[in-house]
């Protein structure tokens, strides 16, 4: 459910009409809405009530944007973040530095020691070297950081591959029959703090079952661990529910999802923490865009629009579909291919795909482009970087300014031998 809709005929986010927005900001531009945003935030946080003890870190990869970190923030949601600049972020929109995650699998030294500087609440080790190097830098800070070793639990999740992370030949985490022993020597490591097992198995999940066992997986890993004497008080069974991108599609919901959990943990005795991305802020958002014009093709016109794969990237990367709707619907349909202005043939939204008739100058959106939307925007082709806008009820504000081409090209410098 999301707070996009049609009021008189035009597109709105909550109480606010998208032409609005885009004659004031310019477009492309990416649009949030806070009432979606929170009623997410609410429906997880209320699911996951079922159970005894539970924190949420929020994945800010997927939204970084500050605003809505901020709203989150007020939820009571912590972070998982992947570096230290999601670390930052995470600070700045004043998440306590204990309900902090730092997971990733290339976290330099520098990194490290920052983090333990700032009082990160968890450290997500993705090797036995990392272990060892952090507890030196712990050592060496006076601190201990507490941990958790992330599992490779060799589960196909049913994903995309390029969003797949729980197989054994994916770069993530331990494997899984060494997991017990690297456990073992890390916790008699001094300047580590071992409490937990933590996995994630991939990304925009559509079935329980993969979960389910992968869960069920690392449960027995922690009773050997336990039984071998060593403690276990959390496990961080990170994130990867799917949502609907196409209109009719069903994913598994929170409530559904909660009572999984609930039947696989029940005797587990643990805080369980969770790190939801995208079905936080998927559908929270939509990148509105105009069309420069519609060009005849040899099958199907074109449909070039003023976004492009820089701007919204996981068409061109995980051939993901996002739902195209004109902002103005005439009622009429066609059948066209969408394309952004890149010279890349990889900058296609949609091919041969029946949408509504759009002409020059129209505005449409793409839907659900909350998660992995703005955060992986770039400036390919000297574009500028596209800017995001924050609506709640009949106030808007840009959350993120647009960076022009121009500001990019002052931060390029030609040395004297050229000049
Ligand atoms: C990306 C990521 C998440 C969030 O994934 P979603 O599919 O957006 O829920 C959680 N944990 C880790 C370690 C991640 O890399």
């Amino acid at each position: 459910m999301d707070h996009f809709h049609q009021v008189a005929g035009v597109l709105h986010a909550e109480d606010v009409p998208l032409p609005r927005i885009a004659a004031e900001v310019g477009t492309p531009v990416y649009v949030y809405s806070r009432a979606t945003l929170t009623r997410h935030a609410r429906v997880f946080r209320d699911a996951l009530s079922v159970l005894p003890s539970a924190r949420i870190a929020f994945a800010v990869k997927s939204n970084p944007n500050l605003a809505v970190l901020k709203v989150l923030a007020a939820e009571g949601y912590g972070a998982d973040v992947v570096s230290v600049g999601e670390m930052e972020r995470a600070l700045a929109a004043g998440m306590a530095p204990d309900s902090i995650v730092f997971s990733g699998v290339g976290k330099t030294e520098a990194e490290m020691a920052r983090a333990l500087e700032a009082g990160c609440g968890q450290f997500n080790l993705e090797s036995e070297e990392e272990g060892l190097e952090l507890a030196e830098i712990a050592r060496r800070l006076g601190k201990t950081a507490a941990c958790a070793l992330r599992v490779n639990p060799d589960v196909d999740a049913g994903t995309h591959g390029k969003i797949s992370t729980g197989k054994a030949e994916n770069k993530f985490g331990v494997p899984y029959d060494r997991a017990a022993a690297i456990y073992a020597r890390l916790s008699q490591t001094e300047g580590l703090q071992m409490r937990a097992l933590a996995l994630h198995i991939g990304s925009q999940l559509s079935k329980l079952e993969p979960l389910e066992a992968a869960f069920t997986k690392v449960g027995a890993l922690m009773q050997d661990i336990r039984a071998a004497g060593y403690s276990v008080t959390h496990m961080d069974l990170g994130g990867g529910i799917g949502v609907p991108y196409k209109a009719g599609e069903v994913f598994p919901q929170p409530e559904e999802y909660a009572a999984m959990v609930a039947r696989v943990t029940g005797n587990w005795g643990v805080t369980l923490m969770f790190e939801p991305g995208r079905v936080i802020t998927g559908n929270t958002g939509v990148l509105v865009t105009r069309v420069v014009r519609v060009k005849e093709g040899a099958t199907n016109p074109w449909v070039v629009v003023d976004a492009a794969m820089n701007d919204l990237a996981r068409p061109a990367l995980y051939d993901a579909w996002h739902d195209f709707a004109a902002v103005e619907p005439t009622g009429e349909t066609f059948t066209a291919n969408i394309v952004g202005p890149i010279c890349e043939s990889s900058d296609t939204f949609a091919m041969a795909r029946e949408i509504d008739s759009v002409k020059r100058g129209d505005l449409a959106v793409f839907r659900t482009a909350g998660a992995y939307g703005a955060t992986m925007a770039n400036t390919y082709n000297s574009r500028p970087l596209v800017p995001e806008v924050m609506v709640d009820g009949d106030k808007w504000a840009v959350v993120a300014d647009r960076i022009e081409p121009a500001t990019i090209l002052a931060a390029e410098r030609v040395p004297d031998w050229l000049a």
